[in-house]
């Protein structure tokens, strides 16, 4: 998901509205945006993505100085309008707003408790869990009640609380998601990603900090650590493939990072080959350092439609799969009589990776060599980051060489675990790695680790 908050600006829902425009690719399910006039909170959200949501009348509606807003790609809970942040809310201590990225994997557990003392969810969402302890908190102010409610939550949180006089952010101990800090003339911006800054002229200050706790209200800015220290596990997958390239993120920028990633790659997996081409738009960046490290020609042998949307409609009497030509299609030109390097992010469960090579093998390249910029995927992510089970996971069931099979390809090579966090600049105390290792960072539920076995 994305989220996106301001504090002290006029039109404080217009440039939530730009911001989530810029960090629409975090979540295309639904989105929403809270605005606070200083007395009361007002929220829009609605299914589908920012630019059909939002319009003239609908922002309008959402006066006031402050805002957050979010995006949506769901990891825990369903796809509905239920779901869909931010979360407005009133209880004991007031109107409060929220909007979540990450994931808590004991959420359902807690629910469950929470249930049966009686309390009515609204929602299958995991950020409600959060709000209802909020509700129940004897604290003396929600500013008080943030930090006791969080402080034994295991898991991902980047959250934004909204409340008639403040804006509040939080980011877990670890950090797993991103959370940076921008201003704006005197109004104070926070955004997922750097890239939402740029899009309506803000800068970049420096990142929330792992634990740290930012209250922003007519007094100014307050920071505090009241979370426990806990050794920082930034997600990695951020840098290979959820990011924009041009966000930094964790302090360091993502495209310099897939660009390094691309090198790396050149240089463990090199091959026989005439052209490197990317999977678009995942692979591009690590496709150009692929290039430039093994003196390959790159070539965008593969287009892709970028007006796909979610309820795309087959043919009833399809011939073939559609799904991905669709969104990609061959440049013949380019392929024709080529041995041809391709560059992807990530292979999840293959399929896609599998319809890709033959594409490229019908388009009349002579060889594929499949390169991916990251080691593979053997575990699921309980921080935020929707990858299947591990029974889906094709590298979880298959070696290498087997995968290789399976995608048809001529040969397949995946960056070495060393090589990615060299790439990225991050040592692996601070990294997390956990779905290419198994090793998670937090405890992980009895349910989630069934999943995991199976
Ligand atoms: P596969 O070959 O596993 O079917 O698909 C791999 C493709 O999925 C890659 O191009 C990669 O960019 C994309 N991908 C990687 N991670 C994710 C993710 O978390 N969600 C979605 N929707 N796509 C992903
Ligand atoms: Fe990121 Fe993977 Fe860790 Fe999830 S498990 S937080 S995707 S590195
Ligand atoms: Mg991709």
């Amino acid at each position: 998901c994305g989220v996106f908050g301001i504090y002290g600006h006029p039109e404080a829902a217009r440039l939530t509205y730009l911001g989530l425009y810029a960090l629409q690719h975090r979540g295309q399910e639904s989105c929403g945006i809270v605005a606070s006039d200083g007395v009361l909170l007002r929220s829009e959200r609605a299914m589908g993505l920012v630019s059909d949501v939002f319009d003239e009348e609908r922002l309008n509606r959402l006066s006031g100085a402050s805002a957050i807003g979010h995006v949506r790609y769901s990891t825990a809970g369903e796809v509905s309008i239920r779901e869909a942040q931010p979360f407005l809310v009133a209880c004991q201590h007031g109107q409060i707003a929220v909007c979540h990225n990450g994931n808590l994997p004991f959420a359902s557990e807690e629910r469950r408790a929470l249930e049966r003392e009686g309390a009515i969810f609204s929602s299958t969402s995991d950020t409600e869990v959060v709000l209802h302890k909020l509700a129940r908190s004897h604290a003396a102010s929600v500013i008080e009640a943030i930090p006791e409610v969080l402080r034994d939550t295991e898991g991902a949180f980047s959250m934004l609380f909204l409340t008639p006089a403040a804006l509040i952010a939080i980011r877990d101990p670890r950090g797993f998601r991103p959370l940076a800090l921008g201003r704006l003339g005197d109004a104070w911006v926070i955004a997922s990603e750097t890239c939402a800054f740029d899009l309506i002229d803000a800068q970049y200050v420096r990142d929330i900090e792992p634990g740290e706790m930012v209250v922003i209200n007519d007094h100014g800015l307050r920071s505090s650590h009241p979370l426990p220290h806990r050794q920082h596990a930034f997600c990695i997958f951020e840098h290979v493939y959820f990011a924009r390239p041009d966000s930094i993120i964790f302090g360091r920028s993502v495209n310099e990072s897939r660009h390094k990633m691309g090198k790396r790659l050149a240089i463990e997996h090199p091959a026989d080959a005439d052209i490197v081409v990317p999977v678009p738009d995942s692979g591009v960046a690590a496709a150009i350092g692929y290039a430039a490290q093994s003196g390959l020609a790159y070539r965008h042998g593969l287009v892709r439609n970028h007006y796909v949307g979610r309820t795309f409609i087959e043919p009833k009497q399809s011939i073939r799969s559609f799904g991905v030509r669709v969104k990609l299609n061959p440049v013949r030109d380019l392929l024709r009589g080529r041995r041809v390097v391709l560059i992807d992010d990530s292979i999840v469960r293959g399929t896609t990776s599998k319809k890709i090579v033959r594409m490229v093998r019908e388009a009349g390249a002579t060889e594929v060599h499949v390169r991916i910029s990251c080691p593979p995927t053997i575990g699921p992510c309980f921080y935020g980051v929707d990858t299947p089970n591990k029974s889906d996971l094709i590298a979880a069931r298959m070696s290498v060489e087997e995968i290789r099979d399976f995608i048809e390809a001529d040969s397949l090579g995946y960056l070495s675990l060393e090589g990615m966090l060299e790439a990225c600049g991050f040592s692996p105390d601070v990294a997390c790695v956990a779905c290419w290792t198994g090793r998670y960072p937090t405890r992980i539920t009895r349910e989630a680790e069934t999943m995991y076995e199976r």
